[in-house]
């Protein structure tokens, strides 16, 4: 299996290479040449598997460069030990024919532990097939979760320095103090005066800065990313949505007609992977892309026109903030047929105006695969009390987002097809908000906040919330976006 570029399909490198590289030289993104298959008999046999043995069927089909032990190894040290009961994605049901997706059981209690837990793994074995002796840099702009997720799953990994930086007024207070509190040897975070995508574009800045990527190369430490864009990020998200089909088919529910998943979605990471899934042969029906009031991909699935022009709002599900969400260059790329020169003119246009427009038949494939839905912060608030009364269930703000949405789609389609909705954060890494939801006064210390959550709904406080109480902040930087490729020079010791 080999990987292009979305913006150049000539550049041709293997699984290792696109992961040690994670972006292709001309800016695109790498996606596998083309996408392989499960037969029945396949999910047959995955079903009587647990995850650790359905991801290793999964990536072996993407990593083809990589041995089975190598695989075996990657995926144990992810998934062994690290979330609770060894089960990194189980589904709860909701109500008839609606199930949670729940992705955080893990370290840092969001779903981007899936990915973060994997990928140090994957790229410490790509970067010793392809660049043997290199330390690599991994540089991460974060709206809150990757950044604690990305530093839990890198920290003291040999061969690695991991920077985080996250948008000051973007993040939750336990956010912020899950990242500030970070042990590890080889980890550095700071704060960037600004929102996401500044932090974003500042990163992206420095990995197309020729003359730096030259002085680091000299130094033999090459730059990695950590971000959702990255292919070593999004293959190990894919496992979920195949793991979840055969927990459905293992449960015995109806899906002649398929079921449809609902994503809280930002950086277009997480609804992707399952659109990969879908294309591998899981019975996805309809994707359903749930976003916050920063609409920009609802708008762009009813018109065809993506448009950054808009003001930025920050909102109670900050891990959706986001304006570019650049996991969508490869949806574009599947979209208009795997047309580079498109998707680069696209992407062109996104960069030099902040909007594109797709033509009538994209749009029209886009809309046979996807709908789209926005909920603003009320009604994200409405929505976790709702469904909390009716049904005992606490959701986090993002997850909120994506019960809103799915409500409302399911009111105008009257789609009775099962519906499986991704809870991407534990309620507890969100608690002020989700108290506030439930109309409950919010105590001003966060942990006493926790408590209160935790008597209110009758679940536990998860552990590594909790372990944050006794901890003081080891990292207090605070810097203008400008000023990020200085800060990075300067900690690496590079001048
Ligand atoms: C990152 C994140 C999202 C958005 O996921 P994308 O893959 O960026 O679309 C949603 N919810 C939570 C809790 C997140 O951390």
């Amino acid at each position: 299996m080999q990987y292009i570029s979305t913006r150049d399909s000539s550049v041709r490198v293997c699984a290792a290479q696109a992961i040690a590289q994670g972006i292709s030289r001309e800016g695109g993104l790498f996606v596998p040449e083309s996408i392989p298959k499960l037969s029945k008999e396949d999910f047959e046999q995955l079903q009587k598997m647990d995850y650790i043995g359905r991801a290793k069927t999964v990536l072996g089909l993407y990593l083809t460069d990589f041995t089975a032990e190598e695989i075996d190894r990657c995926v144990r040290g992810a998934y062994s030990g690290t979330f609770d009961a060894d089960k990194p994605a189980p589904l709860r049901q909701l109500r008839d024919g609606v199930w949670m997706l729940e992705l955080w059981h893990g370290p840092t209690c969001a779903f981007k532990d899936l990915a973060l837990q994997l990928l140090p793994h994957l790229l410490t074995t790509s970067v010793a097939k392809v660049a043997k002796g290199q330390k690599t840099v991994i540089l991460v702009a974060t709206s809150g979760d990757t950044g604690k997720a990305a530093l839990e799953g890198f920290k003291d990994v040999e061969n690695t320095e991991i920077i985080v930086f996250y948008p000051e007024d973007g993040v939750s207070p336990m956010q912020k103090l899950q990242m500030d509190t970070q042990d590890g040897e080889n980890v550095l975070v700071c704060a960037i005066a600004g929102n996401f995508d500044d932090a974003q574009s500042g990163v992206k800045a420095i990995f197309t800065d020729e003359k730096m990527r030259q002085q680091l190369s000299y130094k033999n430490m090459p730059f990695s990313s950590a971000n959702s864009s990255y292919w070593g990020r999004l293959v190990p998200q894919i496992v979920y949505y195949v793991s979840a089909y055969c927990d459905l088919l293992e449960r015995g529910e109806n899906l002649q007609s398929g079921f449809n998943v609902v994503v809280p979605t930002g950086n277009f990471g997480n609804i992707l992977a399952a659109y990969y899934a879908k294309e591998m042969g899981v019975p996805i029906a309809r994707l359903i892309c749930a976003s916050n009031a920063n609409h920009v991909l609802t708008d762009f699935i009813s018109t065809g026109i993506y448009d950054r022009n808009r003001p930025f709002y920050t909102t109670l599900s900050p891990s959706m903030d986001i304006l570019i969400s650049s996991n969508l260059e490869r949806m574009l790329f599947e979209l208009c047929g795997r047309d580079d020169k498109t998707v680069a003119g696209w992407q062109a246009d996104l960069a030099n105006s902040g909007r594109f427009q797709v033509s009538d038949e994209v749009l029209k494939g886009l809309q046979a695969l996807f709908s789209g839905g926005s909920c603003d912060d009320e009604g994200t608030k409405q929505t976790i009390r709702d469904v909390f009364a009716a049904t005992n269930y606490l959701s986090d703000t993002h997850t909120a987002v994506a019960l809103s949405v799915y409500e409302a789609y399911r009111k105008n389609t009257q789609d009775t097809v099962p519906a499986v909705i991704a809870s991407t954060a534990s309620p507890y890494k969100f608690a002020a908000s989700v108290l506030e939801a439930l109309g409950l006064k919010v105590p001003a210390d966060p942990f006493e906040a926790l408590e209160k959550l935790s008597s209110v709904s009758g679940t536990p406080v998860p552990a590594p919330i909790e372990a944050l109480k006794g901890k003081t902040p080891r990292f207090s930087n605070r810097i203008q976006g400008q000023e990020m490729r200085e800060f990075v020079l300067k900690h690496l010791g590079v001048h």
